[in-house]
């Protein structure tokens, strides 16, 4: 039997489900014409149109060479093919599994819209030519989909997700499973050789791992130095308390099986530490958002979760958010954490939540500018989770923030970063300023020799006019 494995957000030999998978069913069949090629569609288009970073394209870019590497050793070759969008996805696979003799092609299932629509529309081509096609299920612990309340519906508040996620969570679903080399020959083409080039502008992602053992290494030590301390280190940017690992789970470079199974390390989810556990909400959190597209494509639209908040009428002016895409707004953490973005493509997820707020209740901006510009930027980005942070910010999410609280940008850099470490550390011209100041640079004396704006807007000012615009909405229907 002769084989295509589809590579796409899952970009690691370890723990891969559809390679597995794969690798099994050649390995299986009894006939001679036994062999496996993996493929790698890019889509430029399709990327612009998902506002896809430079820095995640280029990290892809090199996580493709490594991978290349590392199938190379499991005795199959890694093709890289190009075309516009996703609509050309149906008739690329049908040619390279006529042009290979394939008989089945496996893939793990994606949950956005767009993924659906381009896999149903693949398999409709390939049965056509009489080729299977295999989706396996391999993001999440539990399949999206299959989680479901007492009342047979979907989890639509976080608690009883996770609730229900740990009760029937058991720790054979965390086991890492590796894949065996194939013992047959390779299917390879010369010309579908990948060189390391993408027809998409990409970023330096040197900053970020693009090889499994040092992915694996960091997993290693947050699990065993940090994960402890999480919960009392997680809200405080300017310390090392998250785990950095997002990078790597977005384009599938580790599992979240992988995750788990560290940070149980042959223990139970009740055996763990409080902030072992934290962490592991964390996860959940990132399966909840992965449930929440599935059961409602139209998040995947564009639409907000919560029907009434379609109504909203921004009223900010389009100038602030240029100045909140540069970390020009005169609120130092906002400032900081916008520079932090722009320059390593990651921000805490603290500062996600409070300049998310800031945008849209401080400027009255609409939240999916948000949402795609951080997607531009972020070597992180994965829709679920991007989407249901924002819609959780702006208060117009399931499960979200109620719309009367509204993050106050000066205490909450106190808090967070009471000594303005992490301020200064982006905001290089604060550095003189004393730390009773440094939140709020405009009252101390010597701020105008700053080069540093003043606030762009009032919080308190700002604060009223969004409290009015959610209850104008929120009158205006459901
Ligand atoms: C407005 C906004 C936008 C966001 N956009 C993204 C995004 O595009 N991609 C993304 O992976 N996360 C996103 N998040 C969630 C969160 O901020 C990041 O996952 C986290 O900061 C990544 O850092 P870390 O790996 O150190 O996380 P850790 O704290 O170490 O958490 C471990 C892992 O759990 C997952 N996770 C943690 N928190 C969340 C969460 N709230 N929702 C979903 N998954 C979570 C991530 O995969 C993360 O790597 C967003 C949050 C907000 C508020």
């Amino acid at each position: 039997m002769r084989g295509l494995i589809w590579f796409r957000r899952d970009l690691r030999t370890l723990d891969n489900t559809a390679l597995i998978d794969a690798i099994r069913a050649v390995s299986d069949s009894q006939d001679d014409n036994q062999g496996l090629l993996a493929l790698f569609v890019v889509t430029p288009e399709q990327w612009q149109e998902h506002h896809l970073s430079p820095m995640q394209a280029d990290l892809i870019r090199l996580r493709l060479l490594t991978l290349s590497t590392e199938l190379k050793a499991l005795n199959i070759s890694l093709a890289v093919e190009t075309v516009d969008n996703f609509s050309n996805c149906p008739s690329l696979i049908t040619e390279v599994c006529q042009r290979f003799d394939i008989e089945q092609v496996f893939a793990n299932a994606e949950y956005e819209l767009n993924e659906t629509t381009r896999d149903a529309q693949v398999e409709e081509a390939l049965t056509e030519h009489d080729v299977a096609f295999t989706l396996c299920s391999d993001k999440c612990v539990f399949t999206p989909g299959s989680l479901l309340n007492k009342q047979g519906s979907y989890c639509k508040v976080f608690t009883p997700f996770k609730k229900t996620w740990l009760q029937r969570f058991s720790v054979e679903q965390s086991v890492v499973h590796k894949p065996k080399s194939l013992d047959v020959n390779s299917l390879y083409d010369q010309g579908l050789e990948y060189k390391g080039d993408l027809t998409y502008p990409t970023v330096d992602s040197a900053q970020w791992h693009n090889n499994t053992k040092d992915v694996i290494a960091e997993l290693r030590r947050f699990a065993i130095e940090r994960a402890s301390d999480y919960q009392q280190d997680r809200d405080f940017p300017a310390l090392d308390g998250t785990s950095l690992l997002s990078p790597y789970l977005a384009i599938g470079m580790l599992s979240v099986r992988q995750c788990i199974a560290r940070l149980l390390n042959g223990r139970h989810p009740e055996q763990l530490n409080e902030g072992e556990q934290t962490w592991l909400s964390e996860l959940i959190w990132r399966e909840f958002y992965q449930h929440l597209i599935y059961f409602e494509p139209k998040l995947c639209k564009g639409r907000s979760f919560v029907l009434w908040s379609d109504n909203l009428h921004w009223q900010g002016e389009n100038e602030h958010l240029e100045k909140w895409q540069r970390g020009e707004t005169g609120y130092p953490i906002i400032d900081a954490a916008m520079k932090q973005l722009y320059q390593t493509g990651w921000m805490h997820n603290r500062l996600r939540m409070v300049v998310a707020s800031f945008l849209t209740k401080d400027l009255l901006l609409d939240w999916h500018d948000g949402e795609a510009y951080f997607m531009s930027q972020l070597v992180d980005g994965d829709f679920a989770a991007n989407n249901g942070g924002w819609q959780w910010s702006a208060s117009t999410g399931c499960d979200a923030q109620p719309y009367f609280r509204i993050f106050n940008p000066i205490s909450q850099g106190q808090k967070f970063d009471p000594d303005g470490s992490f301020v200064k550390q982006w905001l290089p011209e604060l550095k003189a300023v004393p730390t009773k100041y440094v939140h709020s640079p405009w009252l101390w004396a010597d701020f105008p020799s700053l080069d540093y704006p003043d606030p762009i807007v009032d919080h308190k000012q700002q604060r009223e006019k969004a409290l009015q615009m959610y209850k104008d909405a929120k009158a205006s229907g459901s």
